[in-house]
């Protein structure tokens, strides 16, 4: 089943040498505004739902897309090429992440048996990352099946032992001088056989639901912060542990505001004037305007520290500092009245053409270490 399209890259608009990183986010984006549960009835959105995901899944592999640069949707779509379903793709764990199962590791009958973890990407302002919020995030996953309570069996039955490997989910065979276990081609591994599987789940115990859950973020998180939310990953099969659901957190760059660990950095510009003089400073913090003295010569790259005016440390212990670091604003554009006086200020400082300052140097390092670039 294949959409009308002709050109992937066109529909997910992105240009032909797009990186992965680019054709994921330009899908995610236009799978969460086509998304069919966004937009119920619109026949419209469906079809550039389905056509972005068909596009994502040729873009995105790098064999399948490789073929359609060079031969177009044919290339992909061929007879005998791999059909397209779209429901693979209706799928928010896919769109807000990627699904992938971690390795449990021991027992091999209760890792099979142990529901996925999932991943998620949360988006967060510079103010709620700083402040902390709720987020609610859809995601789709596999919950316990209603029908038989996660039993796997018809009106709730449990499975039974496989007779085949006696419940071990591993058979042994003689290869030479060797004995070799392999999974047991009858259970899959899983040492159990469902006589009569449940109709809903097919005998697996879970079924696939959306969801939107609530997830609480703590004040103080910064970007690259992972949260765990413990059993909110995806159902074990026939009642086995639930997966963790994993929230990837990036913060959004603020316009004024940097952040270094629990400290703010405001790069803030004075004029001349009121460097040379000295006065007080009215600035933004995240706590609303603050304001303070600086003295008389203060040069740029200075940098003030108000304190408690930063991020809540996530282990509760108050808040950070704010640094103010002062630049001396030197006007692109003067009105009569500002260049007369400033000129007056040049005839009083002499025609020097400047030396080198001790302080220079400080300045870059300091700018370096706040701006951390
Ligand atoms: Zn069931
Ligand atoms: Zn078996």
């Amino acid at each position: 089943m294949s959409t009308s399209v002709r050109d992937y890259y066109e529909v997910l608009g992105v240009g032909r040498n797009a990186s992965p990183e680019e054709i994921k986010a330009a899908y995610r984006k236009a799978a969460l505004k086509h998304h069919p549960d966004k937009n119920p009835g619109d026949g419209g959105a469906e079809e550039k739902f389905k056509a972005a995901a068909e596009a994502y899944s040729v873009l995105s592999d790098t064999d399948k897309r490789a073929r359609f640069d060079r031969f177009g949707v044919e290339g992909v779509r061929g007879a005998g090429g791999p059909g397209f379903d779209p429901t693979q793709f209706v799928d928010f764990a896919d769109i807000l992440g990627d699904l992938f199962g971690f390795a449990t590791g021991g027992d091999a009958r209760a890792s099979r048996r142990g529901g996925e973890d999932l991943k998620a990407d949360v988006t967060l302002s510079f103010e709620d990352a700083a402040f902390g919020t709720e987020v609610s995030l859809p995601i789709q996953r596999y919950e316990r099946c209603d029908a038989c309570k996660g039993r796997g069996g018809r009106g709730g039955a449990a499975p039974v032992a496989c007779t085949t490997c006696r419940g071990q989910g591993r058979v042994q065979y003689r290869q030479g001088f060797f004995a070799v276990a392999r999974p047991c081609p009858d259970c899959e591994g899983s040492g159990e056989r469902m006589k009569d599987p449940c109709p809903d789940c097919r005998g697996d115990g879970r079924t696939r639901r959306a969801r939107t859950l609530t997830v609480a973020i703590p004040p103080g998180v910064d970007d690259g912060a992972r949260l765990r939310l413990s059993g909110e990953g995806n159902a074990g099969r026939r009642d086995g542990r639930p997966g963790d659901l994993y929230a990837f957190i990036s913060v959004a760059p603020h316009e004024q505001f940097r952040r270094d660990g629990f400290d703010v950095v405001l790069a803030w510009a004075v004029p001349f004037s009121l460097a040379a003089l000295g006065g007080t400073l009215h600035v933004p913090t995240l706590h609303g305007e603050a304001s303070f003295d600086v003295p008389a010569g203060t040069a740029a790259g200075r940098v003030f520290t108000l304190k408690g005016k930063g991020i809540s440390r996530l282990d509760g212990r108050g808040k950070g500092d704010q640094h103010v670091l002062v630049t001396v604003r030197v006007p692109k554009k003067m009105n009569a009245a500002q260049r007369e006086a400033v000129e007056k200020l040049a005839e009083a400082f002499g025609s020097e053409s400047g030396t080198p300052t001790k302080d220079e140097k400080g300045f870059f390092e300091r700018l370096k270490d706040f701006l951390g670039q």
